[in-house]
């Protein structure tokens, strides 16, 4: 397949301008996939100033004119839908069904946006005197960054995107080095949707304080949006500041999974697999505390292990691959240290723990791992693993559990199972989660809003709130009527 692997400004690929590029590997062989294109700090200028150029227009075009090319570029993408899923499994290292089941997500916002785009409306209001009317408008905010992960090469961009384009914004985006060529077909596909050149522009580059120092320092930015780590989060608020870019961040989590003594198992035992080795459990919204009652825990933690035993590990393009490569050896060393913490404070291993073994040259494959005996001092109830580890801590009491829950910095995604209606309705309101799922792990849908409180973020995406973080209410008085 060839695929683009250059600067997408103003319509155009074209070279960095200084000629720098960065090697894209595969996780699951280690090969070189391809060499692309390392935006100078000219580069990303000449695609804000591109930006800018664009916004006017893009914003006066009817919705329903910019709802037709979402839609367009929707179609497209299910064309295409094979061919894509092979470079994003190829560049990321999801298995190849999961790869498609990603676009397939992300297409559905597209079309939701689409729908959301003819719907921006304003409002008038009583006013206190008969000769005044006041308005209101909903304008987009202007030429928004966009910084996305590695973990969703395309669900990231496409929830953002669609989002942005449907609210009459233009958009730079960086995204992530590890994952830049379904960025790069995104831009493809856009443009032969009949996407204006200059309103979406795609800087690639392995050096994103470069790219993102250029975005913060151009008042005409008007907003971040940005997918990733709490820490980055937390460096692009604070850069934000000086020229008071609006942010909406969804950043890290650390989700609990609480399964009640009364709860469906077998419900519990499929939604527990799932919301685990989802892309080898990188993922924001990935269980990674469960907590289980104590009565039902030594039930739970066989069958969680029988089940992920049968797992097949291995290069995520060959069909019936179940577990492909994690994306860098530093998510590997990171796992490995969290198993190993917990094993030295007394945890029990009951499967897996340590690299997997597979017929290519990459070492990035971790075996699918239960851990029986997990505690709040290890570095694994603290700090997102990332990996396809299920620690399992035991509870007996509802309060307790529902504080311990609760004790972490994060709050993106939590989940618990129980038959008990109060309980559930109970449960449901104390957790401290921007979502909630109740006997359900897979959260997942374009018509809900999602996003995190606490250190996981500002901001929701997707539903009817999503295009709400690229528009502005602008208010008017008129008067002498
Ligand atoms: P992850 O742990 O998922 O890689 P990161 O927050 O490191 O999360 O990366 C998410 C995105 O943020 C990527 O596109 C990455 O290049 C970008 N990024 C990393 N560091 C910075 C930074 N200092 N400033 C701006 N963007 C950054």
């Amino acid at each position: 397949m060839d695929f683009p692997t250059q600067l997408f400004i103003d319509g155009a690929w074209t070279d960095a301008s200084d000629g720098a590029t960065f090697d894209v590997i595969d996780p699951s062989t280690g090969e070189l996939i391809a060499k692309v294109a390392d935006a100078t700090e000219d580069d990303v200028r000449a695609m804000i100033d591109g930006a800018a150029f664009a916004q006017d227009p893009w914003a006066a075009m009817p919705a329903v004119e910019r709802a037709a090319i979402l839609r367009r570029a929707a179609r497209i993408f299910e064309e295409r839908i094979d061919e894509l899923a092979q470079l994003l499994s190829r560049e990321q290292g999801k298995p190849v069904a999961q790869a498609i089941g990603e676009w397939q997500y992300g297409i559905g916002f597209l079309d939701w946006f689409a729908e959301e785009a003819r719907r921006v409306h304003g409002t008038t209001i009583p006013a206190t005197t008969s000769a005044k009317r006041i308005i209101t408008l909903k304008q987009p905010l202007g030429v928004t960054a966009c910084i996305t992960p590695w973990n969703f090469p395309s669900l990231q961009i496409l929830r953002k995107l669609g989002a942005c384009l449907a609210a009459g914004c233009t958009m730079v985006l960086k995204p992530a080095e590890l994952t830049p060529l379904s960025a790069l077909e995104i831009a493809r596909v856009f443009a032969d949707a009949g996407l204006p050149p200059g309103v979406l522009q795609v800087a690639t580059s392995d050096d994103a304080p470069k790219v993102s120092g250029v975005f913060m320092a151009d008042a005409r930015v008007r907003a971040i949006s940005f997918t990733g780590s709490t820490e980055v989060g937390k460096i692009l608020m604070r850069g934000a500041a000086d020229t008071m870019k609006r942010v909406s961040l969804e950043l890290g989590g650390h989700a609990p999974f609480i399964v009640f003594e009364d709860a469906d198992m077998d419900l519990v035992h499929r939604e527990a697999m799932a919301v685990k080795l989802r892309n080898m459990g990188q993922t924001c919204v990935s269980a990674n505390r469960f907590f289980v009652h104590e009565s039902v825990a030594d039930v739970f933690s066989k069958r969680l292990a029988e089940a992920f035993a049968e797992l097949t590990v291995g290069n995520a393009l060959e069909g019936g691959t179940d577990v492909g490569p994690l994306v860098e050896e530093a998510a590997l060393v990171k796992v490995e240290a969290h198993v190993a913490d917990a094993v030295a404070k007394g945890a029990q291993v009951l499967l897996g723990g340590k690299r997997a073994e597979t017929d290519t040259e990459s070492r990035l494959y971790f075996e699918p791992t239960v851990i029986r005996g997990a505690d709040e001092t290890m570095l694994l109830a603290q700090e997102e693993t990332f990996g396809p580890v299920a620690p399992i801590f035991t509870f007996t009491d509802e309060d307790d559990v529902v504080r311990r829950a609760n004790d972490s910095d994060y709050g993106l995604a939590g989940y618990f199972f129980t038959r008990d209606l109060n309980r559930a309705i109970r449960v449901a309101e104390r957790l401290d989660y921007g979502t909630v799922g109740v006997n359900d792990a897979q959260i997942s849908a374009v018509q809900a809003p999602f996003g995190g409180v606490k250190q996981s973020g500002i901001g929701r995406e997707g539903g009817a709130l999503g295009i709400e973080e690229y528009l502005d209410t602008k208010y008017l008085s008129l008067g002498g009527l």
